[in-house]
C-alpha cells in the first residue's frame, strides 16, 4: 500500500543573480538614480523569492499563489502585476495566519495513535515492534515533510504485520498433492478444519440426484483433499447454490408429479361425471322406449279385440308395427351406447387403478425420503438429526422410568493419517466399514449415529453403569481386528472411547460433554482405549 502522494508545488529557482559584487555594476547608459533603483528592486525580488522558498509546501494554495508572484517577478515585463499577486498573498495570509498548524498537530496525535494501535497487535514480530517503539519516542513534526515521512513509515510497519499475517497453509490442509508452500490467510485454523467438516458432513447429508448431486460430490472431495482458507468463503457459496438449486429442482420434480395427478383427476371427474349423467338419460330414455313399446302392444291387442274390419286392422297393425321397429332400433342403438359407456367406465376404473399405484408408490417415495433424512447417506447408519430425536425420546424415558441410560462417544484414531496415506476414497470406505461393524456389535435397543466426520454416538438404555466398559471395550477390539488393507499394507486402525451414564439432575448436554471430555482423556492417554466418567 502506498500512501496519496501530498500535492506538492516546486517553485523553480530564481533568474534573478546573486548579489555579488559584479551584480552590482550596473550598465554605464543609466544614470546613477535608475541603477539605485533597479539594484533596489532586484534585491526586494529576491528577498520576496527567498521568503516565498521558505514558506513552500506548508500550504498547498499558498504554495500556488506564491508561484505565481515569484513567476511574475521573474519576467520584467510582469514586475508590475506582481503588485496584485503580492497582495493576493498578502490577503490569503491574513485570511489563514496558522491555517496549517492545528492540521499538522491533529496529525501528529492520528500517526502516534496509528503507530500505538499497531503496537498492540500481538503476533507482530519483535523488530517490527522495536521500530514502532523508537517511532512513538520520536518529537512531534513541525513541518509537512516529517509527517509525509512519518505516514510512509507507519505504512511501511502495517505491509509488513499483513505479510507477517500471510503464512504457510497448516499442516492440516497440505496433502502430498499440494505445493507445502502454499500460502494462505491467517484464519484461525480450528475455525477452518471445523467449517470444513460441518461442509462436508452437511454435504454427506444431503442426497440430492443428478447434477446437483454429483457437483457437491465433487466439492466435498476437493474439502476432503483439502482446501485453503480464502477459498472457504467460496467453497460456502458454491454448497449454498446448489443446495438451492437442488431442493427447488426436487420441488419442481413433485410438483410436476402432483400436477399430473391433479390434471389426471380433473379429467378423471369431469368424464365420470359426463358418464353418470349420460347413462342417467340413457336410462330414461329406455324406459321411455320401453314404456311406448308396451302401450303400442296394448293398443295393438285392443284393436285386435274390438275391431271387426279387417282391412281397417291391418292398416293399424301395420304402421304399429312400423312405429315399434322404430322403437326397437332406437332401442338397439340405446343398447350399442350403453355398452360404451360401459367400456369407458372400465376403462376409467383402470386409470383410477393405475392412478392410485402412482400414489402409492409416492407415498412410499416420501416416506424412504423421510427416512433418509435421518440416514447418513455415506455409513448409513443415522445421522445427527437422527440422533438428536432419539436422545430427546430415550431422555424422556430417562427421566420417566428411571432407567439407567448410557452415552458414548466414539473417535476414530488418526483417521486424517488414513486420508492422507492412502486418498479420502480409501478413508471413505474405512468409515463405512468402521460404522457397519459399530452397528453389527450393539444389541437392537442400542442406538448408533455418525456424529461428526469420524465420530459416532452410541446410546445404551439400560445398561448399568458396572457393565459398561465390558461392551466398550469388545466394541473397540472389534474395529481394531478389522484386517484393512490399503495399497497392499495391512492396516489397523483403532479407535477411542469416552462414555458415561446419565446422572440426576443432567440434561442431554451434561452427559454428552462428559462423554466428550472423557474421549479427550482417551486421547490425552495414547488412544485406542476406553474412558468413562462415572
Ligand atoms: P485423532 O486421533 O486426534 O482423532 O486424529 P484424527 O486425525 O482422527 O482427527 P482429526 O480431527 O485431526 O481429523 C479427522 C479427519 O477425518 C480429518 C477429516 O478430513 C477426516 N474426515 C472427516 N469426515 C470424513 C469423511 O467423510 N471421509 C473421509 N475420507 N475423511 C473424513
Ligand atoms: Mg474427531
Ligand atoms: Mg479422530
Amino acid at each position: 500500500m502506498k500512501a496519496p502522494t501530498q500535492k506538492c508545488v516546486i517553485i523553480r529557482s530564481s533568474g534573478v543573480e546573486p548579489l555579488d559584487e559584479k551584480s552590482h555594476s550596473l550598465p554605464a547608459r543609466k544614470n546613477a538614480n535608475q541603477s539605485r533603483a533597479d539594484m533596489e528592486n532586484k534585491l526586494i525580488i529576491q528577498l520576496i523569492e527567498r521568503l516565498a522558498l521558505s514558506a513552500q509546501n506548508h500550504d498547498t494554495t499558498l504554495d500556488e499563489k506564491l508561484e505565481r508572484l515569484v513567476t511574475k517577478l521573474q519576467s520584467v515585463s510582469q514586475v508590475g502585476s506582481a503588485l496584485t499577486e503580492a497582495h493576493d498573498v498578502e490577503q490569503y495570509l491574513l485570511k489563514n495566519p496558522i491555517s496549517i498548524k492545528p492540521a499538522l498537530t491533529e496529525l501528529d496525535k492520528q500517526t502516534h495513535l496509528a503507530a500505538e494501535k499497531l503496537q498492540q497487535f500481538k503476533s507482530l514480530p519483535g523488530a517490527v515492534r522495536g521500530n514502532i517503539r523508537e517511532f512513538l519516542s520520536r518529537p512531534s513534526s513541525e513541518i509537512l515533510r516529517d509527517h509525509q515521512d512519518k505516514l510512509s513509515l507507519l505504512v511501511d510497519f502495517y505491509q509488513q504485520l499483513l505479510n507477517f499475517q500471510e503464512r504457510p497453509a497448516p499442516d492440516y490442509l497440505r496433502t502430498h498433492q499440494q505445493e507445502p508452500q502454499a500460502v494462505t490467510a491467517n484464519i484461525d485454523s480450528s475455525s477452518h478444519k471445523r467449517i470444513c467438516d460441518e461442509l462436508q458432513r452437511l454435504i454427506t447429508e444431503l442426497d440430492f440426484a443428478g447434477e446437483f448431486g454429483e457437483a457437491l460430490a465433487q466439492i466435498r472431495n476437493r474439502i476432503l483433499t483439502g482446501i485453503n482458507p480464502h477459498e472457504l468463503a467460496s467453497v460456502c457459496l458454491e454448497v449454498i447454490n446448489l443446495i438451492i438449486d437442488g431442493t427447488r429442482e426436487e420441488r419442481k420434480a413433485s410438483q410436476a408429479f402432483l400436477y399430473s395427478l391433479n390434471e389426471s383427476l380433473t379429467s378423471f371427474h369431469q368424464t365420470f361425471c359426463s358418464s353418470v349423467s349420460e347413462s342417467r338419460t340413457l336410462r330414461n330414455e329406455q324406459i321411455e322406449i320401453n314404456e311406448d313399446l308396451r302401450a303400442r302392444l296394448r293398443t295393438m291387442g285392443l284393436q285386435v279385440d274390438n275391431t271387426n274390419d279387417l282391412l281397417q286392422l291391418k292398416l293399424s297393425i301395420q304402421s304399429q308395427l312400423k312405429e315399434i321397429t322404430r322403437l326397437l332400433s332406437e332401442k338397439d342403438s340405446f343398447e350399442q351406447r350403453e355398452k360404451e359407456l360401459e367400456k369407458r367406465l372400465a376403462e376409467m376404473e383402470n386409470k383410477l387403478s393405475l392412478m392410485k399405484d402412482e400414489t402409492s408408490e409416492y407415498k412410499k417415495r416420501l416416506s424412504a425420503q423421510k427416512h433418509k433424512l435421518f440416514l447418513d447417506s455415506l455409513t448409513q447408519v443415522y445421522n445427527r438429526a437422527a440422533l438428536d430425536e432419539r436422545l430427546e425420546l430415550e431422555f424422556k424415558r430417562w427421566q420417566r422410568y428411571d432407567h439407567p441410560l448410557c452415552l458414548a462417544i466414539v473417535d476414530i484414531d488418526h483417521f486424517k493419517s488414513i486420508n492422507d496415506n492412502y486418498g479420502h476414497m480409501a478413508g471413505d470406505k474405512a468409515l463405512k466399514v468402521i460404522a457397519r461393524a459399530l452397528q453389527k456389535s450393539l444389541r437392537d435397543t442400542d442406538f448408533i449415529a455418525r456424529f461428526g466426520g469420524e465420530e459416532f454416538v452410541i446410546l445404551m438404555p439400560n445398561v448399568e453403569t458396572k457393565d459398561l466398559q465390558g461392551p466398550l471395550e469388545k466394541l473397540r477390539e472389534t474395529i481394531k481386528g478389522i484386517p484393512f488393507k490399503f495399497k497392499d499394507n495391512r492396516v489397523s486402525i483403532s479407535v477411542s472411547i469416552g462414555a458415561t451414564a446419565f446422572k440426576e439432575g443432567d440434561q442431554p448436554l451434561d452427559a454428552f460433554e462428559r462423554a466428550d471430555q472423557s474421549l479427550y482423556d482417551a486421547k490425552h492417554q495414547g488412544r485406542d482405549r476406553v474412558v468413562l466418567s462415572i
